[in-house]
């Protein structure tokens, strides 16, 4: 029997209800569906088979994004599983997670179906009471062992010893401590185990992470887990990984295990490498290890790092003796000190500006830098400006070469942290200490806006200054704005900005009609063809407000995993 992990797109059925979806996902790897599924299923699935079980994953909303044919229902109910395992880890999964387990229990009611995941942590007591297709809820950042203790136990009555598990005892809902907190972070994610799933399940998108992997594939490191931060509007701050997860410090991957990922990468991967979180949390010492046995081993990949806080020259020296191509990003969120230390950021545009210095001084191929709108004590006025800030610093930043062309290595991003106040984070807990206003506490509630239909109805809240109308109007005149910005400095052409403009202008005329389906509360089975015509509409305004296929990618490396996976299913069926 095989343990199965779906997982789910945002919003089910997106192919057949008319749903606006919006900039939801504009600062992530995924499309609007959210088909880019953790990499916590990895890992618990790889640890599940060196532990003599079968696990598969099913990548439920690639399968749907892939083929209008797929049939998510059908597929479910000939699955044999021994446990399905659904990841609701962000909010923007709520609505597909829960529509997934209801499937899940439909057809296979005598088989578990397990939560996982930041939100399902933060709401298990909630999913067990309220969700009776749920049967258990896995809590922490670390379920590997919980998962295996479980999937061994399952027809054990009691539980009370397997950490991290919420689970219904004659229908009261019991929840074991979250006991297990590695003190360290040691799963290498093995490309060779994710081919190997593909081979066996001979279902190639069933596996894949997102829609572009195998064309671009990224494998990122999770250097650790925890954050030494607290970004109010963060779930997954130092003071929200103490409170809720039970971890009171970050643990990091050992040198050796990073350099054993990375090995793996350039093999297999050959693409840029994303350290997630920033290094620099695990210390001096820490990194200054890491680098070395990098450049002895004589890794040789583009790698990219998130800067939590300035920049300093000795780790940009560091950074610059180590790689020959590296990458930095930044996310001062508003060009507004102010607005910057009300989110929990303290560090000013000074020492953002010399941040950029330092990089640029120290052979930094790319600089990002992210800025969200949305957030507590936000102005029209204060993103109006944050607009301007983006203006001098790409003038600022911009040099020349011997040609007379224009070099641009920084490129600023300006996307809605909307529509969702990360449940739990220390602004969702005291909403107007930090300017916001929470619309809906319970995950019930959640579901429901999310079961309407416009990325409008999915705000779980307002900030004391702007309504989601205002945040989503912004949204659309900020990304035309920007684009006339960029092509002031000729970054992009005018090809770019007019893309950008019909592209808003799409989106704005279906927001205006979906609003009014909305309104009147016309199902989807009244008018078809209408439906259907709108729904081809909402497509092409899903396209990417920011380009971000273009902006956000980082330098590939020609031969891809593509070419690798296609080599091996090419040998194994010259075999058959
Ligand atoms: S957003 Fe802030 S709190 Fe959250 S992980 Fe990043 S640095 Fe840490």
């Amino acid at each position: 029997m095989t343990t199965v992990f779906l997982h789910p797109p945002g919003i089910y059925d997106f192919r057949k209800r008319p749903v606006f979806i919006g900039a939801m996902s504009e600062a992530v790897p995924s499309t609007p569906v959210f088909e880019m599924y953790p990499m916590g299923f990895v890992s618990m699935a790889h640890y599940l088979e060196r532990h003599g079980h079968r696990a598969r994953i099913v990548n439920i909303a690639l399968k749907m994004l892939n083929s209008e044919k797929f049939d998510a229902e059908k597929f479910i109910k000939r699955l044999n599983a021994e446990a399905f395992c659904i990841d609701l880890h962000w909010m923007a999964h709520l609505h597909g997670a829960i529509e997934i387990a209801k499937i899940c229990k439909k057809f296979h009611p005598n088989t578990p179906v397990i939560f996982g995941g930041f939100t399902s942590t933060y709401y298990h007591d909630e999913i067990l009471t309220k969700f009776s297709f749920i049967d258990y809820v896995l809590k922490g950042d670390s379920c590997e062992y919980p998962l295996l203790k479980l999937i061994e136990n399952l027809n054990k009555t009691d539980k009370e010893d397997i950490p991290n598990l919420s689970w219904r005892k004659n229908n009261i809902v019991k929840s074991n401590p979250i006991t297990n907190v590695p003190e360290t972070v040691n799963f290498v994610i093995d490309p060779k185990f994710m081919l190997k799933l593909i081979i066996r399940d001979m279902d190639i998108d069933a596996n894949l992470p997102y829609r572009s992997w195998l064309d671009e594939p990224t494998m990122p490191i999770l250097t650790s887990k925890g954050c030494l931060y607290n970004c109010v509007n963060c779930g997954g701050s130092s003071e929200c990984y103490k409170r809720i997860y039970n971890r009171k410090k970050p643990a990091f991957m050992e040198p050796d295990k990073v350099i054993e990922q990375l090995r793996l990468n350039e093999e297999y991967i050959k693409n840029p490498v994303f350290f997630l979180n920033d290094i620099r949390m695990g210390g001096k010492r820490y990194y200054e290890e890491v680098f070395k046995k990098i450049k002895k081993e004589k890794i040789d990949l583009p790698v990219v790092f998130e800067l939590f806080s300035p920049l300093t020259e000795e780790f940009a020296v560091t950074l610059k003796s180590t790689f020959a191509h590296y990458n930095l990003e930044m996310s001062p969120e508003d060009a507004s000190d102010d607005v910057r230390f009300c989110a929990g950021k303290n560090y000013t545009n000074e020492d953002v500006e010399n941040s950029i210095e330092i990089a640029l001084n120290n052979d930094c191929d790319k600089f990002d830098l992210f800025f969200m709108l949305g957030l507590g004590k936000q102005s029209k006025k204060s993103i109006y400006r944050t607009l301007d800030y983006i203006d001098s610093v790409i003038g600022k930043f911009k040099k020349f070469k011997n040609s007379g062309e224009r070099e641009h290595k920084v490129y600023p991003f300006i996307s809605p942290y909307a529509p969702t106040l990360d449940p739990g984070s220390i602004a969702f807990e005291n909403p107007a200490r930090y300017g916001y206003v929470v619309l809906h506490r319970t995950l019930e509630e959640h579901y429901n806006a999310f079961d309407r239909y416009s990325w409008k109805d999915f705000f779980n809240y307002r900030t004391e200054n702007l309504s989601p109308d205002d945040i989503i109007d912004l949204t659309y005149d900020t990304a035309v704005k920007l684009s006339h910005i960029k092509r002031k400095h000729e970054m992009v052409d005018d090809r770019y900005v007019k893309n950008t403009e019909k592209q808003v202008e799409i989106s704005r005329d279906v927001m205006k009609k979906v609003a009014q389906i909305s309104k009147t509360g016309i199902g989807i089975n009244d008018n078809e063809r209408e439906i259907n015509l709108l729904r081809d509409e909402i497509n092409e305004s899903m396209k990417s407000l920011i380009h971000k296929n273009r902006e956000l990618n980082w330098p590939r490396n020609r031969k891809s995993l593509n070419v690798y996976v296609m080599n091996i299913l090419g040998n194994i069926l010259r075999r058959l």
